[in-house]
């Protein structure tokens, strides 16, 4: 071994020049791929498939550190490890990114180019700006398998999304039927209710009008938030018991623009007597609790808008009206969107002289998740998922502890759900995603309208197969159409943990990687995602897809803010890794940042992820706790460094060494332990802080802070077993410790690693055994002395710092200890106290009585430490400053508290004034004990 090892370390740690060396070289050598001829036990994370359009998000970077983290843990311990990476399709975000961009460069529509058209540009979209997050994740290092790369349109995995469907549908689990669902009249489709914001407490008007009793006198008065949907109204509703209505049920009001006769209904379950007039207007066919009284009613479905929420050109009726509707009236309405529908509707009741009235109203908006339009709840035929037998199981799984939840706050809510989940509506009207497998019979069935717009209706009977079929089933003919519509985007990632390993395939990685470990995701897609990866995993392949669900918690700022453009205080993790300009920072950063953030790399930022991350709760990421991460980083580069530049000549194996090992050798080695276990237990837990915070603490406190400081008078002859203890000591502990640290910070590791005098190592620290059976070196009876011998020297350098004495000055100390095993500890490290204590003179007694004066006193355990500060500090001045300061405090608090004890005053003065005051004396009474301590500290 080269003696001089200082040359390989430069002299500070380049982070981007690590980084962007390492990953190429990791993956080149497959060190990412499991070896599956092992027969080591499988550990397998799916990635959660980022959207194709995305790039790396903060969100990201927190759920991709952990999964590298816990990736990274079990492969160096042996398991046979992969983590899948892939890409969602993510049909309505990808489909509207790509109609903007044709818009932008060609000024053309998605329609103006047609379905194959636009189906392929989607496809070269993809294939020019796609892998831009994949880029990011290896910017990132995510030891992800490449190799096994996956997209959720790929033919292998849309083979599985028929299969699926097919399969769901010949058990009656998948059916089309004519329902009221959300609809977006933006982006023209089908939403689930997850995909609906709801915005609560919008202004808006509660408006009355009467309905005249047919051929007589009279009027019931209806209120509405809606005006333009009495179009088409096809009942009045009163309550069963209502006195005011009883003689009125089962009568006819007449429409008073359209002139046909609506019925008057009485139904308990729709009507609240109390609220409004107790009478209500019902449109079956454009609300949802409309829409199930119509059931209950056999009403008439009177659908009154076309796909963009204009009024149609003819009104659709299902069912049959009562007398004849006005087509003259109506064309007057036709083609007008909402707004201008519901002016004109308002308009031509008031000429009618039949407005009752409006006032205020706070309503509930309901609003497209992807373009903010108010969705319009439509009449339509979509295809559903029976979701009732689907959930049982799942849920069951929770409840039986065979799939755990954590953190556990989350489980309450995945019951709820699952107890009172609604079918779920899979097909959606876009033209990106995997086009369903049904075939409709044009001599069969007769579809309305033409193009796009083309839908047959709730009784066509559409062949659904594998593969597109030849001929009509029923009559043999061969003038056949595949339905329009997509499936939702979540049908195809709730395959994700089976589909991308081959299934229907029997693969061998199917047999290996399912079920998974764990899913590692953000608790905001529990049900999108995660409840339906439960529900088909335990459907397809008779297990839930892992044993484990861990939901991360929320990024948001350094003051609990969430991240958002609005709020200017998003933070692009990329920007923190490479560094970025000025103009690239959120408004939030301007001040402080003015030239843009500096390259902290990837390292930093997967250890603040790390650190911050305590199970359930939010994490507030700061720049300045990442800072503090690098450096944290730069502080192990420069402890590595020393050590490569002192040790010498041959470096023994500890196992040679083991007979000169000396006290301090033991008790880092016994504190390695320690943190090697408490890591484990921590990571076993989910519990990513306390791992990051066990090696943190190892690293900075205990070896380069103690542990290094304490050997450095060993070093200087390189000759004596003592030294050559130490050298060994020092690269053993260097070398577990990174191997500790590595899957939070796998670049700074592996760039040091390389650098130190092992043998017969393996080629990279990520392919190295993880530190395990170093319980043979715990010793705690030596730990217990050494946080003795730490408590005497905390307290010599709390008061060197307290009374500011420069650490060049030696002091003069004494230990009060009572216990006499406690001295015959401290006694057998005198030398290490007097080093690191920077001491002159310690003595160590049983008993003080008479204190001298000017010293000052810290009690830290059953350590009394004692530190003689005469000539070090001006006691006359500190004394004069003392005094002052108690006088006015001590004022103060008299006053205070002569005026909290008057019970006129504490009856009469706000609350909050009292508790105020209160808070004060608290205080006050406090830095009266300080300055006390501080006037006994100085011995006056
Ligand atoms: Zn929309
Ligand atoms: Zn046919």
């Amino acid at each position: 071994m080269d003696n001089d090892n200082s040359s390989n370390l430069p002299s500070s740690y380049d982070p981007s020049q690590a980084e962007n060396r390492w990953y190429p070289i990791w993956e080149k050598a497959g060190y990412f791929a499991p070896d599956t001829a092992s027969d080591a036990a499988a550990y397998t994370i799916v990635i959660p498939p980022p959207n194709v359009t995305g790039s790396l998000h903060m969100g990201h970077a927190l759920s991709y550190t952990l999964e590298d983290i816990l990736i990274r843990w079990r492969r160096m311990q042996g398991k046979k490890t992969l983590w899948l990476p892939g890409t969602d399709h993510a049909g309505i975000a990808t489909q509207m990114v790509v109609e903007r961009d044709i818009k932008k460069t060609e000024n053309k529509s998605r329609h103006d180019l047609g379905r194959e058209e636009f189906v392929k540009r989607v496809w070269q979209w993809k294939a020019r700006f796609g892998n831009q997050i994949t880029k990011q994740l290896r910017v990132l290092g995510c030891s992800l398998d490449w190799t096994r790369e996956r997209f959720t349109m790929d033919d292998q995995l849309s083979l599985a999304v028929r299969e699926v469907f097919v399969r769901l549908h010949e058990q009656g689990l998948i059916y089309r039927a004519e329902r009221l669902v959300n609809w977006c009249p933006r982006c023209h489709t089908a939403l689930s209710d997850l995909e609906v914001d709801h915005e609560e407490d919008v202004k808006g008007e509660l408006w009355s009008f009467a309905y005249p009793l047919t051929g007589g006198t009279g009027e019931i008065v209806v209120a509405t938030t809606r005006p333009e949907t009495m179009l088409g109204d096809t009942a009045v509703a009163v309550h069963p018991d209502d006195p005011r209505y009883i003689a009125l049920i089962g009568k006819t009001v007449r429409h008073p623009l359209l002139g046909y006769e609506i019925p008057i209904i009485a139904d308990g379950q729709l009507v609240d007597p109390t609220f409004g007039t107790g009478a209500v207007k019902v449109t079956p066919a454009h609300d949802f609790n409309d829409f199930a009284t119509g059931l209950r009613h056999k009403l008439a479905l009177f659908n009154i808008f076309d796909v963009d929420a204009h009024i149609l050109a003819q009104p659709e009726v299902t069912g049959t009206l009562a007398g004849e509707l006005d087509h003259n009236a109506w064309n007057q309405f036709a083609g007008l969107d909402r707004k201008d529908a519901r002016a004109q509707v308002k308009q031509a009741l008031e000429k009618l002289g039949l407005v009752r009235g409006s006032k205020d109203h706070l309503l509930a908006l309901g609003k497209c998740q992807r373009c903010e339009t108010v969705v319009e709840p439509s009449v339509s035929v979509q295809w559903f998922v029976d979701t009732k037998p689907l959930a049982a199981p799942a849920l069951e799984a929770v409840k039986t502890g065979q799939t755990k939840i954590i953190p556990d706050t989350w489980v309450k809510t995945y019951y709820h759900w699952m107890e009172n989940i609604q079918d779920w509506c899979i097909s959606r009207q876009l033209w990106w995603g995997h086009r369903i497998p049904a075939w409709y019979c044009l001599d069969c069935d007769s579809p309305k309208g033409t193009g796009d717009s083309q839908r047959f209706g709730a009784l066509a009977k559409p062949i659904v197969t594998r593969e597109p079929p030849k001929k009509c089933t029923r009559c043999g003919g061969t003038r056949l159409q595949q339905d329009p519509d997509v499936l939702d985007t979540w049908f195809s990632s709730a395959l994700w943990p089976f589909s991308t390993l081959g299934w229907p395939k029997e693969t061998k990685d199917l047999r290996t990687f399912y079920p998974n470990s764990v899913m590692e995701t953000g608790f905001d897609i529990l049900f999108f995602w995660v409840a339906r990866m439960m529900m088909m995993g335990i459907k397809l392949m008779g297990t839930p897809p892992f044993p484990v669900i861990y939901l991360h918690a929320m990024v948001r700022d350094k003051n609990g803010d969430k991240m958002s453009k609005t709020r200017g205080n998003v933070i692009d993790p990329l920007h923190l890794i490479n560094g970025c300009t000025g103009a690239e920072v959120s408004p939030q950063f301007a001040t402080e940042f003015p030239d843009g953030f500096p390259a902290f790399g990837a390292d930093a930022l997967r250890f603040t992820l790390a650190a911050l991350s305590q199970s359930g709760r939010d994490i507030r990421l700061s720049v300045d706790r990442i800072a503090g991460y690098r450096a944290f980083a730069n502080k192990i580069w420069n402890a590595a460094r020393f050590v490569m530049m002192r040790i010498q000549g041959e470096i023994p194996a500890l196992s040679a060494v083991e007979k000169d090992l000396d006290s301090a050798d033991r008790f880092i080695l016994s504190r390695l332990a320690a943190a090697v276990t408490a890591n484990d237990e921590a990571l076993t837990g989910y519990r990513f802080g306390d791992a990051a915070q066990a090696v943190y603490s190892f690293f900075w406190d205990e070896f380069c802070d103690w542990y290094i400081e304490l050997v450095k008078p060993r070093l200087a002859d390189a000759a004596s077993p003592s030294a050559r203890a130490a050298y060994s000591t020092l690269v053993h502990v260097l070398d577990q410790a990174l191997r500790l640290l590595h899957p939070m910070m796998p670049f700074l590791t592996e760039e040091i690693w390389q650098k130190l005098p092992l043998k017969d190592r393996p080629a990279s620290i990520m392919i190295a055994p993880y530190p395990h059976g170093l319980e043979r070196w715990r010793d705690q009876a030596l730990e217990a002395d050494y946080r003795l011998v730490q408590d005497a020297i905390i307290g010599v350098r709390t008061i060197r710092a307290e009374s500011e004495v420069a650490r060049s000055k030696p002091l003069e100390v004494t230990l009060v200890v009572p216990e006499g095993a406690d001295r015959d500890r401290l006694e057998a490290h005198r030398a290490e106290i007097m080093h690191l204590a920077r001491l002159y003179k310690l003595t160590v007694v049983d008993a003080y009585p008479d204190r001298p004066r000017e010293t000052a006193v810290k009690v830290l355990g059953r350590i009394e430490v004692v530190v003689s500060l005469s000539g070090l500090v001006d006691y006359a001045e500190e004394a004069a400053r003392l005094r002052k300061a108690m006088q006015k405090t001590t004022e103060e608090y008299d006053r205070l508290s002569k005026k909290l004890a008057n019970a006129a005053f504490v009856a009469k003065a706000p609350a909050a004034v009292v508790e105020k005051d209160k808070a004060r004396v608290e205080e006050l009474a406090q830095m009266i004990k300080n300055l006390g301590e501080s006037l006994l500290r100085a011995g006056l």
